[in-house]
């Protein structure tokens, strides 16, 4: 039971391409309403406990380079990109 209620619905994929973006990384961090991206020294990093929280509201994406971030959906097995 605990288990189930702990379990995730959505997963953050970075590119590599853009993971040690700097500008990027403090741009993500700034943009995203619930904390998911940390600028960890100039990289890009997710928070995981943190990841349920997310509000879809595509800010990261429309920050990011095309295609280099994107929010998956597992319930739904969609994604934003
Ligand atoms: S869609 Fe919005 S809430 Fe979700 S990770 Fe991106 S910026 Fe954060």
């Amino acid at each position: 039971m605990a288990e189930a209620l702990n379990k995730v619905f959505i997963e953050v994929e970075v590119d590599d391409s853009v993971a040690g973006d700097a500008a990027l990384a403090a741009k993500l961090e700034e943009v995203c309403p619930v904390d998911i991206y940390k600028d960890a020294g100039g990289r890009v990093e997710v928070v995981e406990q943190n990841l349920d929280e997310c509000v879809l509201c595509r800010l990261c994406i429309e920050a990011s380079p095309p295609g280099a971030v994107r929010v998956k959906k597992l319930y739904d097995d969609s994604e934003l990109s």
